[in-house]
């Protein structure tokens, strides 16, 4: 079986507080890959980026103090086009979720695909921990489907996980 994780597709990433023209663009593409797996019957997970009120006395709020996907602000929801009535969310803390791996070694899965954003952040960490956690499996992740920070660091987190054996196509 075939697990989708949705890395972070949320208002504040897209087209809000920390949008960006390359995430707007992919939203489409996102839509049509969920409607595959929704077709084919596969696994459909969720991740959300969190933060709270303190967010600017975080360790990340001090490095990037643009207050984003604040819980219970709009800026934190998936738009409703793109989570689909789908309920396995992971709210995470951090940019990689170990509860999120936690999960998977419970799933019989042969590969997890990876989309969201932003690929060189959220999308990397999460594709790294799911490699190292489960080596043997294989993961991918469609560049069609992501964007970064920027279009340059977009590709650098590409050329990473691709020297790390994740499949990007
Ligand atoms: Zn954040």
């Amino acid at each position: 079986m075939k697990v989708l994780v949705v890395v972070d597709m949320q208002n504040d990433f897209i087209d809000a507080a920390l949008g960006t023209k390359e995430a707007e663009a992919i939203v489409p593409s996102v839509i049509e890959k969920i409607k595959k797996y929704e077709a084919y019957g596969g696994l459909i997970i969720y991740t959300k980026d969190t933060h709270f009120d303190d967010y600017l006395s975080t360790r990340e709020g001090r490095h990037l103090p643009v207050c984003h996907c604040i819980k219970g602000t709009p800026g934190h929801d998936i738009p409703d086009e793109i989570l689909r009535g789908h309920d396995i969310i992971f709210e995470k803390l951090t940019f990689g979720s170990v509860e999120l791996v936690d999960y998977l070694k419970g799933v019989d899965f042969d590969e997890v695909e990876l989309i969201g954003l932003c690929t060189d952040i959220c999308v990397v960490s999460n594709a790294l921990l799911i490699k190292a956690t489960f080596p043997e499996k294989e993961v991918s992740v469609d560049s069609a489907c992501c964007a970064g920070v920027t279009p340059d660091t977009h590709n650098a987190a590409l050329t990473t996980m691709r020297m790390c054996q994740i499949n990007v196509v």
